[in-house]
Order: C-alpha cells, then sequence, then structure tokens
C-alpha cells in the first residue's frame, strides 16, 4: 500500500470545466491530488471555478484557461500549457459540450444549430483527443511519482447515443453517437500504447444544461418518469465515475460506453 491518492501528480485537463459535471469533476480531481487545469469559454467563469477548487483543497494545483474547444489551435494551445505547466499530461476528460435550446427534430433543427453543435461536441472531442495522445506519447514512467507511461481519456457522450428518445434533439442525439464511436475506435487504435479510451453516458443530470432545456413542468415530468431511481443524477455522482476512468482502478477498462444513468437504460416500465 503506497498510501497515496488515486491521482496523485496525475497532470489533467478537463473542459467545461466552469459548471456542472466539469466543476464537480475538477473538484474530485483535485482530491484525489491531481493536478488540475480547467478550460471553458469564459476566462472570468474559469478563474473562479479554479479558485472553488482551491478554496477547498488548499494544497492543490488547479488553473483556469480560456478555451473553446471547437477551435484546435485553442485545444493544442490548452494542452501546450499543461505539458509547459507540469512536463506531462495523464489524463484529458473531454466534457464540454452543449444541448441548443433550437436543437429539434429532422424537420426542424436549422443548419446552423446542427452545424454549431457537431463543432463544439464532436470536433471538440476530436480535437482534444488527437492533442492529448501527441502529450501521451512523450510520457515516462516515474514509479517514485506512481507515474506511468501513457494515459487515460474520458470523452462525455450520453445516454441517447444508446437509446433513441421521442422528444426530439437530433444535433445532440447524433453528435453524441459519434463520440461513442470514435472513442471505441481511438481506444482499440492507442491500445498498445496504454493510452485507454472510455466514453462516459451520463444519464439526465441535475445541472444548468438540463435544467435550462426542461423548462416547463410538463418536459421535466415527461423525462422524470422514466427515472428508475425516481430522480435525474447528480453531476458528482458523473466526478466519482470519471476518477475512477481516470484512475489505475480502471487499468483495464478501455473502449466502454461507461453507463451513469441509475437504470435508466436498462428499464422497460418503473415502477409506480
Ligand atoms: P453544463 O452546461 O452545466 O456545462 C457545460 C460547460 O461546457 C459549460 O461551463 C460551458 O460554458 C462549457 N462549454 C460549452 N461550449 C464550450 C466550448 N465550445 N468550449 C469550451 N467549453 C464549452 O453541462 P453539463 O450537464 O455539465 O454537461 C457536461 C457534458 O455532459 C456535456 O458534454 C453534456 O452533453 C453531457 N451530458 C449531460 C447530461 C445532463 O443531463 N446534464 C446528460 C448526458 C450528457
Amino acid at each position: 500500500m503506497s498510501g497515496r491518492l488515486r491521482l496523485s501528480n496525475r497532470v489533467a485537463i478537463v473542459t467545461g470545466a466552469a459548471g456542472g459535471i466539469g466543476l464537480e469533476t475538477s473538484f474530485q480531481f483535485a482530491s484525489e491530488g491531481a493536478l488540475v487545469l480547467l478550460a471553458d469559454l469564459n476566462q472570468a467563469a474559469v478563474d473562479a471555478a479554479a479558485a472553488r477548487v482551491k478554496k477547498h483543497f488548499p494544497n492543490s494545483q488547479a488553473f483556469g484557461v480560456k478555451c473553446d474547444v471547437s477551435k484546435e489551435i485553442q485545444v493544442e494551445a490548452l494542452i501546450a500549457s499543461a505539458v509547459e505547466k507540469w512536463g506531462r499530461l495523464d489524463v484529458m476528460f473531454n466534457n464540454a459540450g452543449i444541448m441548443h435550446p433550437e436543437d429539434g427534430g429532422a424537420h426542424d433543427v436549422e443548419d446552423e444549430i446542427w452545424d454549431l453543435t457537431q463543432n463544439i461536441n464532436v470536433k471538440g472531442v476530436w480535437y482534444g483527443c488527437k492533442h492529448a495522445v501527441l502529450a501521451m506519447r512523450e510520457n515516462k514512467a516515474d514509479p517514485a511519482k506512481g507515474l506511468k507511461a501513457g494515459g487515460s481519456i474520458i470523452n462525455v457522450a450520453s445516454l441517447v447515443a444508446i437509446v433513441g428518445a421521442a422528444t426530439p434533439q437530433l444535433a445532440y442525439t447524433a453528435s453524441k453517437g459519434a463520440v461513442l464511436a470514435l472513442t471505441r475506435e481511438l481506444a482499440i487504435v492507442h491500445a498498445l500504447e496504454n493510452i485507454r479510451f472510455n466514453a462516459l453516458c451520463p444519464g439526465p443530470i441535475r445541472t444548468p444544461m438540463l435544467i435550462d432545456f426542461l423548462n416547463t413542468p410538463q418536459k421535466l415530468a415527461r423525462r422524470l418518469v422514466h427515472n428508475p431511481m425516481g430522480r435525474f443524477g447528480e453531476a458528482v455522482e458523473q466526478a466519482k465515475a470519471v476518477v475512477f476512468l481516470a484512475s489505475d482502478d480502471s487499468s483495464f477498462v478501455n473502449g466502454t460506453d461507461f453507463l451513469v444513468d441509475g437504470g435508466l437504460c436498462a428499464a422497460y416500465v418503473t415502477a409506480e
């Protein structure tokens, strides 16, 4: 037993870290000893998020970086700044994503909304994977610090990549299906380099993204009835699963559609 925390000395990047699942994961990463770079669209928001992490964990290292994941040059610079600061990158959490309020079905979603959604949700994940792999290939094992070659990349998909919903959000659904497929392929391509890829598939989580979208009691009730546990999930419940996927606890977990959905995808009918 080393007595080390699960992510001691590991360098981690979290995109979409100013709120929701990204912020909770940044807290969990810091609590497990990781050095965390938080990335989001707005510098002030991401700086405030990093300051909250440091306040909770005064011995931690957490910094905010402005980054729009749909711009490759910004993603490349984000990863370069982690390597410049700490010498390596061990964990990449490609979490940033949008569900646009004007998303809809095949006959009403506009091209512009479709493209915006794919640019952030799919290209953003691709760029994160591409540049994280280049950085992780340079990682040397350092047994004294508990560090290994390779790394862990976690991409956020969704349960809608696995089951269909009659409440359409087609651009979003298609984007998350793409994340699942690209994650699987990358997991196999890079397995011999000890770079693991897994897709986190959250069920509905009580974050601003979902609550803003479900802006009428009818929309809310329509979703809630399908949740076997009678509630939406909490962002921290995703974050704890991400720590597992980031750490050596999951050292033989690769290429999975990692569902954290309270059993929703397993349900036929739910209890009354
Ligand atoms: P959220 O809206 O609370 O947080 C998303 C964060 O991403 C925000 O801080 C936002 O500023 C940031 N962001 C948006 N566009 C960005 C860009 N181009 N570059 C960098 N950052 C950007 O949402 P959340 O619920 O925490 O969602 C996180 C991830 O989980 C998303 O990929 C989402 O699709 C996925 N997800 C959420 C749910 C849910 O129910 N909330 C369910 C399944 C999957």
